[in-house]
């Protein structure tokens, strides 16, 4: 029989870090809270019979977010056989409240005093035999990262599921112990063995949760409803309130005795960080780093790479190769092309731009490790709230630069419907990885690989998030106050290489692995449409101009004619991009090569620059791919995490609007600078600024005045 512990712990404690050592996995850690947002489950490495679950960080076991929930509902349903209780060690006092409410649990539990590390740099001192003993159950100093006392932990979790010890749960005074005492009524309702002196904490607390798990008598919750308010009157707090200080009182004597704290120093972290977060320098500084990051991996050491990859790997050996050697071999023309032409030509200009996948997820790692994203989100949480935008916000946003879905996976962690919905419906605005071969491709081949085309589209992507932020914020659905956020500042540390290198290569794993699968059958897809369709001898194989594709996508186009990409092959690259962005970059390498049969000088990216008239034209498509709808998955995590589907149906709908109304702009504009004639489109563009302003500046109270005056 296997047995089951749970590694429970505060957010950004090191679980997931501790998790993997332990297991041998890869999942992902990131520095800051709520990455993990359902639990994950995996065997010990060192004995295959015991099951880690590495649960959601939660900072108390009243939960008051979802992904708490999961954590509370785990402990609580699957009543695992062993808590290992991971706290960080430099934060001691934060981190032992939640080790007090899952002491009351009555589950064995041992505790794994993580980042000691950092409490060693510090010069503290912990007595850990004094705290196990405060805290009845074993305890083991360790760091997760360092990997430094595993092998006691180890030992002593199997030592722990043998001997199970139950930890002991603090004792309030004698007033909260004796309405503690009273909640249950033996005779009418005998209570549970396990979780008791929890559960009579929360129903003492009113926990209305835990009331609909428990069938309480009804008497039972007047009687005990009557002895907290009398309990509330004596000390003139609520008893939430309370109970919490009880708690801290007794971590404070706790720790008076186990625990000696070096005066500090200003350190190194703070000095960094009084110049990161300055009021007026810490946006520059994120402008500069982002700039850096999207310029590097796109435009300079990643491009070259890149380039190299699709002009001469790919267009000069790789398809001229294997063209002559299936022809010679003597296959019949539509299996080369098929082959040669579509997969390979569609498949290979995809992976084409994994050089440059590489980089980018390589310094993006590196900041998000090193500890600068998580001063990045503090940042923006006092540019936005100005706005009435949660800071809680740019988690799910930041993880969104990576993919999508886990990014909107994380908006679980925001309390505030108002807020999570708008997440949710702007997270897929910031650039993921597989819009990276996109940008990369248009600013190569269609802007002449301008320096600031991959930059732009970040900061657009963001400027979206904020403007969305204003607009919404001002209508009804989405009105509301927005809850404060308190972020703590991790101090930076240098990323270990490993878990860098492990992230990375996971990203670009299923990049590789999306390419062989979904871009694979879409090419093969592509090719057969490209390929067939009627003409003067009936239904065949025809030239690419009268293909069923080339059909299906000028019905299309005209609908992008406005945006100043009218032609039937970018209306099909931006239908396929629904499958997964990348299916853009793939469609335009399978009609190159079907378009192009023979001529092999010509690259991808003259084919591409060919098919836009204008640099405005080409920016306009891609702003409208980067901000559309996004792909079937992200949608998916969408309707996940809307819950119903209006709220999907509304979310894509706004995307797109707004990706039409951004490119609109962009394109008609674009003509007029570059000195064409004033048109209808033009007309359309300058109507849509002026909307757009209005619904950025309106103000909703004076709109509701006027109404109401002239109704009178
Ligand atoms: P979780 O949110 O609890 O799962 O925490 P993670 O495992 O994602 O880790 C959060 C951050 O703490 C990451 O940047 C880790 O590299 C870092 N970290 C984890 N364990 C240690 C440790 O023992 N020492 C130090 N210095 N950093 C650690
Ligand atoms: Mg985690």
């Amino acid at each position: 029989m296997s047995l089951k512990a749970a590694l429970a712990g505060n957010p950004n404690c090191g679980k997931t870090t501790l998790f993997n050592a332990l297991t041998g996995s890869s999942q992902y850690v990131g520095n800051w809270p709520g990455v993990t947002v359902e639990k994950i489950e995996g065997r010990l490495k060192t004995d295959k019979n015991i099951i880690l679950t590495d649960l959601p960080g939660i900072y108390s076991l009243s939960p008051y977010t979802d992904d708490e929930v999961v954590s509370r509902n785990y402990l609580i349903r699957e009543k695992p056989d062993l808590i290992i209780n991971i706290i960080d060690a430099s934060n001691l006092e934060r981190n032992l409240y939640l080790t007090t409410q899952l002491a009351e649990l009555g589950i064995p539990m041992i505790l794994a005093l993580n980042m000691t590390d950092i409490v060693r740099k510090n010069g503290d001192i912990i007595d850990v035999q004094k705290l196990s003993k405060h805290l009845g159950c074993p305890a083991v100093e360790i760091s997760a990262l360092k990997g430094t006392g595993l092998k006691q932990l180890t030992d002593t979790v199997q030592t722990a599921l043998r001997e199970r010890p139950i930890p002991t749960p603090p004792l309030f005074p004698q007033p909260l112990e004796k309405a503690l005492s009273s909640v249950w009524d033996q005779k009418d309702f005998p209570q549970p063995p396990l979780f008791s002196r929890w559960l009579s904490v929360k129903i003492l607390e009113g926990d209305r949760k835990i009331a609909e798990i428990l069938p309480i008598p009804d008497e039972q919750k007047t009687k005990t409803a009557q002895s907290a308010r009398i309990l509330e009157k004596k000390y003139g707090d609520d008893i939430e309130s309370l109970i919490s200080a009880e708690r801290y009182k007794t971590i404070e004597n706790m720790l008076r005795d186990c625990y000696k704290r070096k005066i500090r120093d200003i350190t190194v972290s703070d000095r960094v960080d009084s110049i990161v977060t300055n009021r007026w320098l810490s946006l520059p500084i994120f402008a500069v780093i982002m700039f850096s990051v999207y310029f590097i991996s796109v435009t300079t050491v990643g491009s070259v790479a890149t380039d190299w990859t699709n002009d001469v790997f790919f267009g000069e050996w790789i398809i001229p190769g294997l063209r002559n050697l299936m022809e010679s071999a003597g296959t019949a023309p539509w299996a080369v092309s098929l082959t040669v032409d579509g997969i390979v030509g569609g498949v290979g200009a995809v992976l084409g731009f994994l050089p440059q996948m590489f980089i980018l997820f390589l310094m993006l790692s590196f900041l998000e490790d090193c500890g600068y994203m998580t001063r990045v989100a503090f940042i923006m949480n006092r540019f936005f709230k100005k706005f009435g935008l949660s800071g809680k916000s740019f988690i799910p946003l930041l993880i969104s630069s990576g993919c999508g879905v886990p990014g909107i996976m994380a908006t679980k962690t925001i309390e505030n419907e108002q807020n999570r919905r708008m997440t949710v419906i702007t997270a897929t605005f910031i650039p993921c990885g597989a819009k990276l071969p996109v940008i990369a491709l248009i600013s190569g081949a269609a802007l002449g690989g301008a320096w600031w085309a991959a930059p732009a589209v970040y900061f657009t992507g963001i400027a979206a998030v904020a403007c969305t932020g204003i607009i919404l914020k001002k209508t009804k659905p989405f009105e509301g106050i927005t809850a404060p956020f308190v972020m703590e500042l991790p101090p930076y540390h240098w990323p270990a290489p490993r878990n860098l290198l492990i992230h990375v290569w996971e990203r670009c794993r299923s990049f590789i692995v999306k390419a062989g699968t979904v871009i694979f059958l879409a090419c093969t897809l592509i090719w057969f449409l490209s390929s067939f369709g009627f003409d003067e001898t009936g239904f065949g194989m025809t030239s690419v101009e009268k293909s069923l594709l080339a059909r299906t996508g000028s019905i299309l186009a005209p609908l992008f004619i406005p945006l100043g990409f009218g032609n039937w092959e970018a209306a099909v690259a931006t239908v396929t991009g629904l499958a997964a962005k990348e299916n853009i970059v793939g469609t335009f390498g399978v009609l190159l090569n079907r378009g192009e049969s023979g001529e092999i000088d010509a690259g991808l990216l003259t084919a591409v620059m060919n098919l836009f008239p204008s640099k405005a034209a080409a920016f306009s498509f891609l702003m409208f791919n980067i901000l559309c709808a996004p792909c079937f998955a992200a949608i998916g995590a969408i309707r996940k995490q809307m819950g119903n589907p209006k709220w999907t149906i509304f979310a894509v709908a706004y995307q797109t609007l707004f990706a039409y109304t951004v490119s609109l702009i962009i394109y008609q504009f674009g003509r007029v600078i570059s000195g064409e004639a004033l048109s209808v489109g033009t007309l359309a563009a300058a109507a849509a600024v002026i909307v757009f302003i209005y619904a950025l500046v309106r103000n909703p109270e004076t709109e509701k005045r006027l109404f109401s005056r002239s109704r009178q």
